[in-house]
């Protein structure tokens, strides 16, 4: 199937390992140009190797710099941006009463404010027909415990609906994926428990992979999407689905 997205050039931030590189590999396999950015100074290891029929260009970009930002706004000058993913993100699982301030402004700086620095940097390289998508979490779309890290993906929600609606007049598309339990390099430093309970409260029974994450953000980034604008897409096997209602089901059984 032709997703029209050969010879574009997409940005995916925080895309050195987990679901970022899952998302630009997928993205050079259909034939994209794919801008991948990440904290390390090196090309990182799930990176290397691919071979096209797109192309992958890695740069080290810290999403809460705008200088850096700025930095590849100048390297594409001249290019049509066809997509952004604002993947990057980091977790803090400290709980309401424990949080400091200085762990909610770093959450909010790298979760929040790194997709606004990269939207305001290059939409004016978008044209019509472009499509931005955000990372947020199921955490975004419920209670999850964390509170700097679900307060910040909720906010991420609030700058994609605002984004959504800024944009749309210019025919820029604004989405957000909402990913529940996936097996990445984040996940793997949770607690065991955590894992087991989130499993549980799914549906699907299973943690995800950052393929299926990937699989929906290509979905968004092509044509097939062209009236999806505003959508808040849950990955999570049917987590947030039930609102706390699976349990209940589960012991009635
Ligand atoms: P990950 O394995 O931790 O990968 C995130 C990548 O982002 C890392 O390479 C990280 O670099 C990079 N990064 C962190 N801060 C950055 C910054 N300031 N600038 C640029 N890059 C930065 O995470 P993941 O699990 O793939 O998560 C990707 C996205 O999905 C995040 O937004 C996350 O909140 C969201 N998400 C994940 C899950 C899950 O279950 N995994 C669930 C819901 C939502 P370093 O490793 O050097 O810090």
């Amino acid at each position: 199937m032709n997703l029209g997205l050969a010879g574009k050039t997409v940005v995916v931030t925080g895309a050195g390992q987990g679901q970022g590189s899952a998302e630009a590999r997928l993205l050079v396999e259909h034939g994209c140009r794919v801008f991948a950015v990440d904290l390390c100074a090196q090309v990182p290891a799930e990176l290397r190797g691919l071979s096209g029929p797109g192309e992958l260009i890695y740069r080290q970009l810290d999403v809460t710099k705008r200088a850096h930002w700025e930095e590849l706004a100048a390297q594409l000058s001249g290019r049509e941006v066809h997509g952004l993913v604002n993947n990057a993100g980091i977790t803090q699982r400290d709980r309401l009463a424990q949080v400091s301030l200085e762990q909610l402004h770093r959450v909010y700086e790298v979760n929040v404010a790194g997709p606004l620095l990269g939207i305001q940097a290059l939409t004016p390289l978008f044209a019509p027909g472009s499509s931005i998508v955000n990372i947020g979490s199921v955490a975004g779309l419920s209670s999850h415990y964390p509170v700097a890290y679900t307060t910040s993906k909720w906010a991420l929600r609030g700058l994609t609906r605002v984004a959504c609606m800024e944009l749309g007049p210019a025919g820029i598309r604004v989405n957000s994926v909402h990913p529940g339990f996936i097996e990445t390099p984040m996940t793997s430093a949770a607690n065991p428990s955590f894992r087991e309970a989130t499993i549980r409260e799914t549906p699907l029974g299973r943690a995800g992979s950052s393929q299926e994450v990937a699989n929906v953000v290509l979905f968004l980034l092509s044509d097939l999407s062209s009236f999806v604008n505003g959508a808040e897409i849950p990955v999570d096997g049917g987590q947030t689905a039930h609102g706390g209602a699976k349990s209940i089901s589960d012991a009635l059984k």
